[in-house]
């Protein structure tokens, strides 16, 4: 069961952690400067606007109201209107201009992180399933978005606001500040008894989300088994559970918060009647005007909103700093199959010399101390027992991952050497089930070289025998597969597959033969497109089927990681061994091979 994003010790880092990974993600914002300081332009020009308004007020009432003034009123009426305005229309571009960094650095930092993961070495995707990939490319991502859409300028602009909302208060009346500021510890204690329980409470949502997620996952894609079982009833049992849960977290959340901005908006309007009362009590002794009071009663209204976002901010670059981090760890990770410098000739024997090999992040060897030499242009059959190495030696060969010791060579060249374009080229390997993407027969074969005119991809389908068969599809080979190739049958897909190697023309192929069974026709065609593919180029081939041992030149017996036997089907059987019990067991179960 993946997890798309379940609770990690990632999911909290300590303070220090997030300066270090804010700080990095600033360093990646520095192409979005200019859109961020025009931005930070427009948000100067909307709060002035938002705190002129009040001083405004004040003054149409003091100016015009009180003294009967029509020309002041007038005046300060207008300049309201154009103030609001001004304010209304910055803010908009200040919007506009956020967005557009911040979705330009999500943009760069998708197609960074894509084009990392694409480079990667198998070793990275035996450590990153690929649902824990995705969720870092998009549920991560998503909550990073309010932080760097919103985030970074809403703190500067909260901050902005109050500092000058404080200075103009204090600036109108001394008095009335502290009379307003009087509930301000009362807020300060409320918030950080916010911080602590949102950030938990998020915790639990994103916990539960990622649950819910998994139940989702498996149940679309275990369908089948499910149905073949009559396992619904039970799989929706489950989902309804998990629905359950992650409905409660959200409730409890949405409680933590309501409670604060609850309490936040009380003190907003206790101060506010503090501020009127007591304002009313200073306007009778002549300490301040009764615009002064309404000024102030604006002020704290354009203040507490501020204070707000300020709180649910720092839970905004908790989760994002944490999302970053992880997706810092995913762009940290450098792809361990290197690029060489030489380049691969096109004949030459395929050496392989003393290798040992432990899958990256285990310390069991798989193999031990292997040494095979496949002659150029022959036909190597590995087989042994499940589990006994077949399939690692041919990765090795092909460098799909680097040995632990000893080293491969083509030509002579240590495959580690090799330029990765020319090792592509020269090697190819042929998985069990190749994966088909969206698109036609052509578009699935031209993969594999996209640079090949019709001619050539018309020719790779014909030496294998297969645009025969797919000429007969009332489209030809411009015929959808649909997603995965369902479109197919698995004796098609494998014929697209080895069309793609056909394509390369490579001198050394490395097969991994399906294991699964094609019926008899299909097999048949299938075994033929092989044969033709194999035809003058060095094969080596994990084989499952004796047809196909039968037609290796040498065979190789890996058994628990060792080299046990080398040699023709005829020594191999001479030498009375472990091969030749295999293949006695192998002609009294496939009779009709
Ligand atoms: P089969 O015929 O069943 O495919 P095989 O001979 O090809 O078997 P390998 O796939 O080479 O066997 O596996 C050899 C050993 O390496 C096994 O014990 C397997 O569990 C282990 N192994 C295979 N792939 C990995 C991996 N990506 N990470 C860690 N261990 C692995």
């Amino acid at each position: 069961m993946f997890r798309m994003g379940g609770v990690t010790d990632d999911d909290k880092l300590d303070a220090e952690a997030t300066r270090r990974v804010l700080r990095r993600a600033l360093r990646m914002g520095a192409p979005f400067k200019k859109t961020v300081f025009a931005a930070l332009g427009f948000v100067v020009v909307s709060t002035l606007g938002i705190l002129l308004g009040p001083v405004i007020v004040r003054h149409g009432i003091d100016r015009g109201i009180e003294p009967g003034d029509r020309d002041v009123l007038r005046n300060a009426v207008i300049a309201y209107v154009v103030v609001v305005a001004m304010a209304y229309l910055a803010a908009r571009q200040q919007y506009i201009f956020v967005n557009r960094a911040g979705e330009g650095f999500l943009r760069a930092l998708r197609i960074r992180a894509f084009d990392h993961i694409q480079k990667q070495s198998l070793a990275f995707f035996d450590r990153y399933q690929s649902g824990v990939l995705i969720s870092r490319m998009t549920a991560d991502i998503e909550s990073m978005a309010e932080l760097v859409q919103w985030g970074l300028l809403q703190f500067i602009a909260a901050v902005f606001l109050i500092v000058i909302a404080l200075i103009l208060m204090l600036s109108l009346s001394w008095q009335l500040t502290i009379v307003a500021l009087l509930v301000f510890p009362v807020i300060i204690v409320a918030s950080r008894k916010f911080q602590r329980d949102s950030n938990a409470a998020y915790l639990v949502v994103r916990e539960r989300v990622g649950e819910n997620l998994s139940e989702l996952q498996e149940g679309i894609s275990g369908v089948r088994v499910i149905q073949a079982y009559a396992q619904e009833g039970e799989q929706t049992r489950q989902f309804v559970e998990s629905n359950r849960s992650l409905y409660r977290s959200h409730v409890h959340s949405i409680r933590v918060s309501t409670w604060y901005f609850g309490l936040v908006e009380t003190m907003g309007v206790f101060a506010t009647a503090l501020a009127i009362g007591i304002g009313g009590w200073l306007e009778s002794r002549g300490d301040v005007t009764v615009g002064t009071i309404v000024a102030f009663v604006l002020l704290l209204a354009a203040l507490f909103e501020p204070v707000q976002q300020l709180s649910q901010l720092y839970n905004t670059v908790q989760s994002s700093a944490a999302a970053l981090n992880k997706l810092f760890t995913i762009l940290d990770t450098e792809p361990d199959i290197r690029d060489g410098e030489r380049e691969l000739d096109r004949r030459g024997e395929l050496t392989v010399e003393h290798v040992s090999f432990a899958y990256p992040g285990t310390d069991a060897r798989v193999l031990r101390d292997v040494s095979i030499t496949v002659g150029d242009g022959e036909r190597l059959a590995l087989v042994g027992p499940t589990g006994a190495g077949k399939s690692t030696v041919a990765k090795l060969m092909a460098r799909l991952y680097d040995p632990t010791e000893g080293s491969i060579r083509l030509g002579g060249v240590d495959l580690r050497d090799a330029t990765l374009a020319s090792l592509r080229q020269r090697v190819v390997v042929v998985p069990q089930e190749g994966f088909l993407f969206g698109g036609s027969i052509a578009d699935n074969v031209r993969i594999a070289r996209p640079s090949a005119t019709d001619a050539e991809l018309r020719e790779a389908l014909d030496v294998i025998g297969a645009l025969d068969r797919f000429g007969d599809f009332e489209h030809g080979i411009d015929t959808e597969v649909r997603e995965r190739g369902s479109r197919l049958s698995a004796g098609e897909r494998q014929l697209v597959s080895l069309a793609r190697a056909a394509l390369v023309d490579p001198a050394v192929l490395v097969l991994d033969e399906a294991t699964s069974n094609l019926d008899p026709g299909t097999e048949v065609i299938v075994e033929r497109a092989l044969d033709r593919l194999m035809d003058g180029r060095t094969t080596i081939v994990v084989a499952h089927r004796l047809s196909t041992i039968r037609r290796a030149d040498r065979i190789a017996v890996i058994d628990n990681g060792e080299l046990a036997e080398l040699g023709s089907h005829g020594e191999l059987v001479a030498l009375g061994g472990r091969y030749a019990a295999l293949s006695a067991a192998w002609e009294s179960s496939q009779p009709t091979v």
